[in-house]
């Protein structure tokens, strides 16, 4: 028989959301525990500059993952390390996050906040790079790059959009496409292909990211010549994809066609009781303070549930 471990509120997930949804769960003196696999912080604890969070104009993200955990954890938030496995609802009051170590997290409502993964490049220098001019992230990275020429990777709706808006700040924005055509909607190619400081290079591939202490070059691939060329660059943003980390939920959770979770305004998903915040939730932009309103939002949705529940 698994051991089952009980609390008001269980939160699946340590990033920025998770931390928010668990400091307004422990605030509200409900037993609120969060969830995490690896450290609390998702993926800012591994950001080597944010200058975008209110009220911090330059803080890594190291420090700002470690403020929001004690922060959280004044309030009473519970943080257990535990990687979660599948999620249940048995029924209306009685959630279960199943985790790796077999115990049983039971809450009357849940938040999950996994967050997502960026589609990685998979090529020389990439990791060793990342934060130093290798990014996933336009709106996170690219105000670091005024003025020198940057590169973008991919040629979906998400890397056509992002380097028209490094286009605000690059000399000039190069996108690399692995084919002769771009696969986003004809309305954005249009814009895209009317902005002067955006050019294009067709049919190739990304081999190596050079450079020893930041990015410098890109070593390129045609893939219909096979030509290999060098290109100068300060900084490779790659586009090619995102995963939301969904794999976990309960399958009757609904999902848009990119695989995002849908919610209403609570951010409550189609399974009542169950919430999401953060990257794993269907957004426009994906950043910390989408996560920290969410988490807010989920949270104090799940402490109405419950004291509606119990009146
Ligand atoms: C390199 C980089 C730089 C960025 N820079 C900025 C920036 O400067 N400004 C900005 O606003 N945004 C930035 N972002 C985006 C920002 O980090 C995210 O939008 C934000 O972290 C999303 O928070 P989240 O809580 O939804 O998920 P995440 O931060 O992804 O956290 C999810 C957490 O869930 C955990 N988890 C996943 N699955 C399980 C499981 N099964 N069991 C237990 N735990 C699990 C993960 O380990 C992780 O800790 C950056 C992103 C990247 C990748």
């Amino acid at each position: 028989m698994a051991e089952e471990k009980q609390f008001d509120i269980v939160i699946v997930g340590g990033g920025p959301g998770g931390l928010t949804a668990g400091l307004y769960g422990s605030r509200a003196n409900l037993k609120t525990v969060m969830i995490e696999k690896y450290m609390p912080g998702g993926q800012i604890a591994n950001t080597e500059e944010v200058e975008d969070y209110p009220g911090f104009e330059h803080i890594s993200g190291a420090e700002l993952a470690m403020k929001m955990t004690d922060h959280a954890k004044k309030f009473g938030l519970e943080i257990l390390s535990d990687e979660i496995i599948e999620i249940r609802s048995d029924g209306d009051y009685k959630k279960v996050a199943v985790g790796a170590s077999g115990t049983e997290y039971v809450g009357k409502a849940m938040v999950v906040c996994t967050g997502g993964s960026p589609v990685l490049l998979n090529v020389p220098g990439e990791k060793e790079l990342t934060g130093k001019g290798v990014s996933y992230c336009a709106i996170c990275d690219g105000a670091f790059f005024r003025d020198k020429i940057i590169t973008v990777v991919g040629g979906g709706d998400a890397a056509v959009e992002e380097a028209m808006f490094l286009t605000k700040f690059g000399s000039k924005v190069i996108l690399i496409h692995r084919r002769d055509e771009l696969r986003a909607q004809k309305v954005i190619q249009e814009r895209a292909f009317k902005n002067k400081k955006l050019e294009f290079i067709w049919d190739s591939v990304v081999e190596e990211v050079n450079g020893d202490s930041k990015v410098e070059s890109l070593s390129l691939k045609n893939v219909k010549t096979g030509e290999v060329s060098t290109l100068e660059t300060a900084a490779c943003f790659v586009f090619i994809g995102f995963h939301p980390n969904t794999h976990i939920l309960p399958k009757e959770i609904a999902l848009n066609e990119s695989g995002y979770v849908t919610t209403d305004y609570k951010m409550e998903t189609s399974v009542p009781g169950i919430f999401v915040c953060g990257d794993i939730r269907e957004q426009l932009v994906r950043q910390i303070t989408n996560a920290v309103g969410d988490g807010t939002t989920a949270a104090m949705a799940a402490v109405y549930r419950i004291e509606e529940m119990e009146d």
